[in-house]
This record gives C-alpha cells, structure tokens and sequence, in this order.
C-alpha cells in the first residue's frame, strides 16, 4: 500500500495540468496548486500516507458529509421532507432547480441542500453551540483534537457568498430555512472552513467504512445510505463520471480534497487545491482513478465468477 500511494504521489507531481484554483471564495484563491497529498486509513487500522498528507486544507464541501450525519441525528428520516436524493446534473451552486421544484433541494450535498442540513443541525441552537458540535463530531471520528475552523476562510466567504445568501433567500420564500438567513449562512461557512490534513481526514471517514473494526458513529443502515448519496451525488453534476472513472463513494470540496469510502476495506483521503471542469480536484480524482486501477476496490468490480459458480 505505501509502495502504491507513494507512487500515486509521483504520477501527480510529474503532470504538469494541475487544474484551477478555486478564485470565488478570495482566502482560497492564492493557494499554491503545485501541492498533493493522499494518506489511506484502512479497517485493519493501519495508516498510509504520501505527499503533502500532513499540510490542513480547508475541507469545504466535504464537510457536508458530517452535516448530513448531524442533522440525520437530529430529526432521523424527517429530513427528506425538506431535501431530496437525487443526482442534480448541475453544478453544485446552481439555483435553477429550486423553482421548479417548490425550493426542495435534489440532495444534501449541493449548496441549496447542504443549507438545509445545516439549518437543520443548527435549530435549537445558537451557531456556537451547533459548530461546536460539529467539530466535536469531526475530532472523535478522526480521533484527534487537533482540529479547528479557519475563522478567515469563514469571514472571506461570509463576505463574497452572494450565490449562497441567495439560495437561502431563495429556501426561506419557500418556508424550507427555519433560522435566519444570517445564522445559517454564518454556520455553513465556518462549517466549510474547517481544517483538516489528509491523514485526518482519511481517520475521520473511518465511521463510513462498514467494517466491525471501526468507529460505530452512526448504524450500518444509516452509513449505507450516506455512501450511496456520495455515490450518486458526492461530485454534483460530475457525480456520474466520478463513479465511471472510480467507482466508489466520494465527497469532494473546492479546497482539493476529496473522501472516498472502499466499503468494508478503507477509507482514503487526497488533496490537491487544482479543480477540474466540476469544481472538483483534478490530480485528486485523477490518483483515485488510479487507486481504483491498481486495487480494484471499485464497488462495481466483482470476482471472476466461474460458470460453474466458483468464485
Ligand atoms: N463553501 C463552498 C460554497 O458554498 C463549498 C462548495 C464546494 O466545496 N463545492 O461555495
């Protein structure tokens, strides 16, 4: 496996299309898109890393897979009442849908969702309260307190987030935003500009792996279905070739990074900050794309079966 990875590491910094910076949120636009991490931890409880495994990046969208875990605990399958599960095909701050569709969201994980989620782990709470369970939640499952918001990434975002204040605007003329706009709006964005490194990251998604060796955070049920809502949705409107090319469930962010579960066998996290055409990380898809080659962990691969029913 480290032989693997560290291989991995070197087919991404020898290509030269590292991909596009994420320039909208303006504290993210200056990162450096030469860097790339990857680290793998696996439900035997071993850890691989290669690259720039230990360097925090903001984990943005990926944050939206323990936002849905919060708000399932809260209020349990009532959630569906207020969003969907449903690949968009758009991209992930589209409001076209939201008209048409009487402002329910398709899925918790593109931006008009993730509101909703948000909205829903915060109410009852002031934001502190609920971001403070947050990042409780995160630290347990990665096992590691050192874990926290960037309050600059969070403020640069407050700042320029017109789309989002609008998708919430837009969710509340609907009835679907129970707090303020402000409120939520303040607590996505701290929630996206959590920090993380690989290496915490891949421990942190640990709870998703399905295996009796892992953290029990959620039920079994509970961690099936967030699986395959990274599966069908986890990539917007890139979603579709995310699981042609790679075949497992992943969740990816505008910061680079992107989690991607191997059910029952691992839990892997990569970085690079350069987005391909989806706002998704270009080498990071790219070395899971490869991960799947060499593994085989493809959900979709099964054992040659022999006709006569040997595997
Ligand atoms: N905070 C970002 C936004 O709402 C998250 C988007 C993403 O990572 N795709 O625009």
């Amino acid at each position: 496996m480290q032989d693997l990875l560290t291989e991995i590491a070197e087919v991404a910094a020898e290509n030269p299309d590292k991909g596009e910076v994420a320039n909208y949120i303006p504290e993210l636009a200056g990162i450096d898109p030469g860097q790339f991490g990857m680290a793998i931890a696996l439900a035997d409880g071993s850890v691989f890393s290669a690259g720039d495994a230990d360097v925090p990046f903001s984990i943005q969208s990926v944050s939206k897979i323990f936002a849905l875990t919060l708000a399932l605990g809260r209020v349990g399958d009532q959630i569906w009442r207020r969003v969907g599960r449903e690949p968009s095909g758009l991209a992930f701050d589209s409001i076209l849908l939201l008209e048409r569709e009487n402002g329910i969201p398709r899925n918790p994980f593109i931006n008009a969702g993730a509101l909703v989620t948000t909205d829903t782990y915060l109410a009852g709470s002031s934001p502190r309260e609920a971001l403070g369970e947050l990042v409780r939640f995160v630290r347990a499952a990665a096992d590691d307190d050192d874990i926290h918001i960037n309050e600059k990434v969070a403020r640069s975002e407050i700042a320029s987030g017109h789309r989002n204040f609008s998708l919430a605007h837009y969710l509340a003329s609907h009835g679907n935003m129970y707090s303020s706009v402000d409120k939520v709006l303040g607590t996505y964005c701290h929630q996206c500009a959590v920090e993380m490194t690989c290496r915490q990251l891949a421990l942190a998604g640990r709870f998703l792996i399905d295996a009796d060796s892992m953290p029990a955070l959620v039920s079994v049920e509970r961690r099936r279905r967030i699986n395959a809502l990274m599966m069908t949705c986890g990539h917007y409107d890139g979603s579709g070739d995310f699981a042609f090319r790679v075949g497992m469930p992943g969740k990816s962010g505008v910061g680079g990074g992107i989690l991607v579960i191997s059910p029952g066998r691992a839990s892997i996290a990569v970085w690079s900050p350069g987005l391909n055409q989806y706002g998704n990380s270009k080498l990071g898809t790219e070395a899971m794309e490869l991960l799947a080659q060499k593994t085989g962990w493809s959900v979709f691969g099964v054992p040659h079966v022999r006709t006569d029913g040997d595997v």
